[in-house]
């Protein structure tokens, strides 16, 4: 048997372009042939099942194997093969067609990096490495010939018969001059970690050496003898593919440290499972709030049928979610597509939509079933809930009835507690509810006592979203004003009946206030004297609000 054909291409000399483009990403390469590999058993796995397959199954196993002195990387497996006509039609036709599709896309897009690396470019991506590349395979249907192809990354190929004498496939690659990086075990070991580390069927890449306990020498000192196994990169059935009902805290908890390991231990987390009307997995995990944004984000994991794809999930989880960590599977999330498509897929709009209300849901449950251990955690999550709260019209639906919201005291309240609690004295006489609030506890401070000491209650509001909060909550909430408490508001505030009285005649004060007003020789200050109680400042001595402004901004100094 011998045949030689020319691939059905349009565009001739595509094969250099795409390796100039692909190269920052060209070590897809192993996790589409890998991934391909394992679709081969996954497959025969299946036939077997529905009973169109009477043969022996065996282990299913995928290998990759390093030849340095060759300069070849083989990726084997034991799954369902090809014959010659299964190559023309699935390797010849459908795989090249990609390419063409690729040039397509690529014509259009704006920005290249848009589309590549989310564009899976399956068995072709092999040409970014490999300057000749050879499948060997035998089918497993009955009586099936062994067929060989090769193709040197023109657009021309040769089959001939092959030398596989058991089912599966090899593909081997022959690594080309410009990729001689992957010709490393540990790059190999490496691209292996990140992409296959968790796919469904073992994959076998070199053998390991361990040590394991062999009795005592004569002296009694314990003895070891070196054992050689297979070194199995991936674990087959990570957390996320299991039950929730089959885990344990310890199992999420581990499988966290796995993922992250210089993490501090997460606070809690969310086991996403979906099969209708999208297939979703995962896991989601809250973690301890670090001041360093930046470096938190983008640690939530992509996969696609446990195949790793990317560490950017924009778009699918919300904006506000970006600082969560943990894992997502969906076969249903387009790999290969640009940016702005992802946004318009609708599936993508409902996983992002699932996940904003899993998060809510799991929110409100623990609000209710432990407020305690929900407000110990709020200096942490406060934060997500609360860009929640401001960005999402969903998830703000929810969010209203667990956004706390923390006074000077460090007291917490939800909105309608704290609507409650204040009502009866910061209501003006217009039926206007005034919340204060404060951005600078210690700076504000005196302004804050004499608020209190008026009967008020001051909100603190000094976390990076509090400014786009407050505004929020002053659209959301019905006749209320929120003010921050500076001079003017301090001062406009109306005593409340019952706050102490001064135990000073009007005399008294006036005499009190001439001291003050006669040692502070610096102009724009303002001295006020109320109460003598000792918990309290008897004398406040106050800046104007646009003394004080103008006073920061000529640098003279901040505040009073
Ligand atoms: P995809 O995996 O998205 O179908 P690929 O370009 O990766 O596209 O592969 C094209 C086709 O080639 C596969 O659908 C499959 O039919 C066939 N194929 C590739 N690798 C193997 C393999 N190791 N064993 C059997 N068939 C394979
Ligand atoms: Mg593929």
């Amino acid at each position: 048997m011998q045949e030689k054909g020319t691939i059905s291409i349009h565009t001739e000399n595509i094969f250099p372009i795409i390796k100039k483009f692909l190269y920052s990403d060209n070590e897809i390469f192993l996790r589409e042939l890998v991934s391909n590999a394992v679709d081969a058993t996954q497959k025969m796995k299946r036939l077997s099942s529905l009973g169109q397959y009477n043969g022996e199954l065996g282990e299913l196993q995928v290998e990759v194997a390093l030849d340095e002195t060759a300069k070849t990387i083989t990726i084997s497996d034991n799954g369902i093969g090809m014959n010659a006509d299964e190559i023309k039609k699935y390797i010849n036709q459908i795989a090249f067609s990609g390419a063409t599709e690729f040039m397509e896309k690529f014509k259009e897009a704006k920005d290249a990096n848009e589309i590549i690396g989310r564009f899976g470019l399956g068995f072709y991506s092999a040409f970014m490495v490999a300057d000749q590349v050879e499948i060997n395979t035998l089918s497993y249907q009955e009586g099936a010939e062994p067929a060989r192809w090769t193709c040197d990354g023109s657009t021309e190929f040769e089959i001939t018969e092959g030398t596989r004498t058991t089912r599966g496939t090899d593909i081997i690659l022959h690594i080309n001059k410009d990729s001689e990086e992957f010709v490393s075990k540990q790059k190999l070991q490496e691209i292996l970690d990140k992409y296959a580390k968790f796919l469904p069927v073992p994959i076998k890449f070199g053998e390991r050496t361990d040590q394991v306990p062999d009795g005592e020498d004569e002296e009694g000192k314990p003895k070891y003898m070196s054992v050689v196994s297979d070194n199995i990169i991936n674990e087959t059935t990570p957390i996320w593919t299991k039950a929730p009902s089959e885990l344990k805290d310890e199992d999420y908890l581990q499988f966290y440290k796995e993922l992250y390991p210089f993490s501090e231990e997460p606070l809690f987390w969310i086991h996403l499972n979906v099969d209708y009307p999208f297939n979703l997995t995962g896991v989601l995990y809250f973690p301890k709030v670090k001041n360093d944004f930046d470096f938190q984000r983008n640690k939530i994991k992509l996969f696609s049928r446990q195949v790793f794809i990317t560490d950017e999930v924009k778009d699918i989880v919300p904006e506000f979610l970006m600082l969560l960590h943990g894992v997502i599977d969906s076969p249903d999330i387009p790999l290969n597509v640009s940016r702005s498509f992802l946004q318009a897929d609708s599936n993508v709009k409902k996983i992002n939509t699932y996940i904003t209300k899993k998060v809510a849901d799991k929110l409100s449950e623990i609000f209710k079933a432990d407020r305690k251990a929900y407000e110990e955690k709020w200096s942490d999550i406060g934060l997500f809930v609360k860009y929640g709260y401001v960005s999402d019209d969903k998830f703000n639906e929810k969010a209203k009835d667990f956004v706390l919201l923390t006074n000077t005291a460090k007291e917490n309240y939800t909105l309608n507690e704290y609507k409650e609690k204040v009502t009866a004295a910061q209501t003006d006489k217009d039926g206007q509810l005034v919340y204060l609030y404060t951005n600078e506890p210690e700076k504000q401070d005196s302004f804050i006592q004499s608020a209190t000491k008026k009967g008020y209650d001051v909100l603190v509001m000094n976390s990076p979203i509090d400014n786009h909060f407050v505004s929020q909550l002053e659209q959301k909430l019905e006749k209320t004003s929120l003010k921050r408490v500076d001079a003017d508001v301090a001062d406009k505030l109306i005593k409340k009946d019952d706050a102490p009285a001064t135990v000073l005649t009007d005399d008294q004060v006036t005499q009190v206030k001439t001291v003050f007003e006669k040692a502070i020789t610096k102009p724009g200050f303002k001295v006020e004297l109320e109460s003598l109680n000792p918990d309290e400042l008897p004398v406040t001595v106050t800046m104007d609000e646009f003394m004080r402004r103008m006073k920061d901004m000529a640098q003279m100094g901040g505040g009073m």
